[in-house]
């Protein structure tokens, strides 16, 4: 079997692993990406579309944000519309930042690019990937195996970053018993449809309405993106274009209804909508990063975002152990990254509770959900609250 050596073995070509890979190249260390699928599977997936600033100067310093500050649009606020009535949450004016709008796509392709351009290996369409030792026992090295292309390959790396999502291969190998999940899946799924047509709205608009939660969101001046709440029991080929039209202007205040311009679907999927983490993020070495280690419900846009702060302290922390022979950053960085991530986790859960239908809830849920929103849309302390988890919490 043939041997690869590298100093980062990297499990996942999303976000988190294209990011790290181009991080550590900039600082002159090594690593291997092994991914499941082929390039143009990762590519094609749609998914998020705020940065918060961080994730912008975090890409800028992996010197891949050419694209992202031409093409990218700066919002400095968004829309809440509650009983018929929109509302302004002025980021700008609230917290002095703002977020910008570029599809995960198109990271993800800004990435790749890069990646290519270093010449380091990314092995696609790797078969089988199997962590055979990680625990660093007596200093022992990660060991690990993949078949690419019908071959079978060993891989011997000083650590592996765990940036192969929620359903990948790096959490589930870690013993029961050295991990504790927390996990909470709501009762309803987000229906999403890609077109290419002008948004609706100038800015994001969240809708909280009796038939339940709607986003108008957007890619940019020309192509979409709209969100129903939709039950669990739904099927994505029950929902024809038209039908999620009709739903969509049902849930929007009348005069948005009548200005939203619909075409045909690029892409629809239904997303179910959950809250997880896994404690701690760090097993021998193994570091779990992005949606490994957490799923936040996409309400406050920080999925993307909290995958980028994790990628942030781990290529922190690898730069300084291999530049500096420090530890300090590897053995904080499970500590580090679970302060962000229980915020952005209680962030996501709140404006979830806040916007969405809960028909299933008690009564009482409800009206205190109506004088939360009511607080809200009319205290701008609550306001800047909002705004300042909304841009992103401090690094
Ligand atoms: C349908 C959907 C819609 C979303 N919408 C939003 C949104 O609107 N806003 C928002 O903020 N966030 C959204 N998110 C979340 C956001 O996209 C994620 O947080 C982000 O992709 C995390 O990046 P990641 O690199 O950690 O994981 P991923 O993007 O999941 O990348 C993991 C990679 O690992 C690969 N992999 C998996 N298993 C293996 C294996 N065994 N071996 C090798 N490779 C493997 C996968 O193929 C994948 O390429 C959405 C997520 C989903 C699933």
């Amino acid at each position: 079997m043939k041997t690869h050596r590298t100093q980062v073995l990297i499990v996942g070509a999303g976000p988190a692993g294209l990011l790290l890979g181009q991080l550590l190249h900039r600082a002159g260390i090594d690593s291997l990406i092994v991914e499941r699928s082929s390039g143009e599977h990762v590519l094609a997936r749609i998914r998020a579309g705020v940065l918060e600033a961080g994730t912008v100067a975090l890409l800028d310093e992996a010197g891949v944000s050419a694209r992202l500050h031409a093409q990218g649009q700066p919002h400095h606020g968004f829309e809440m519309a509650v009983a018929g009535v929109r509302h302004r949450i002025d980021l700008q004016a609230l917290v002095g930042r703002s977020v910008t709008v570029y599809g995960q796509t198109e990271v993800t392709r800004d990435l790749m690019e890069a990646r290519l351009q270093t010449g380091r290996p990314t092995w696609f369409e790797a078969a089988q990937v199997r962590l055979d030792d990680f625990s660093g026992s007596s200093g022992a090295q990660v060991r690990a195996s993949c078949v690419v292309q019908g071959e079978a390959r060993e891989i011997v790396a000083d650590f592996v970053a765990g940036c192969d999502g929620y359903h990948g291969v790096c959490r589930a190998s870690v013993p029961p018993q050295a991990i504790h999940t927390y996990e909470k899946v709501y009762p309803f799924g987000w229906l999403g449809l890609l077109s290419n047509t002008p948004p609706v709205a100038p800015e994001l608009l969240y809708t909280r309405h009796e038939r339940g939660f709607s986003l108008c969101s957007m890619r940019s001046p020309t192509r979409s993106r709209y969100y129903l709440q939709v039950a669990l029991t739904e099927k994505v080929e029950d929902w024809s274009d038209q039908r999620f039209w009709d739903e969509l202007r049902s849930r929007l205040d009348p005069e948005t209804a009548s200005s939203l311009i619909t075409g045909a679907s690029l892409e629809k999927s239904i997303a179910p909508l959950r809250s997880f983490v896994a404690e701690p993020m760090r097993f021998g070495r193994l570091f779990l990063a992005g949606d490994a280690a957490h799923i936040v419900p996409p309400t406050g846009a920080k999925g993307l975002n909290l995958a980028a702060s994790d990628v942030r302290y781990l290529s922190q922390a690898f730069i300084e152990h291999f530049q500096e022979g420090s530890h300090a950053g590897l053995d904080h960085y499970s500590s580090r990254c679970l302060a962000r991530v229980w915020k952005a986790e209680r962030f996501s859960w709140w404006m979830t509770s806040l916007m969405h239908n809960f028909d299933q809830e008690p009564e009482i849920q409800r009206k205190l959900q109506q004088a939360e929103l009511d607080y809200l849309l009319s205290s701008e302390a609550a306001q800047r609250v909002l705004a300042e988890n909304y841009v992103g919490l401090p690094f």
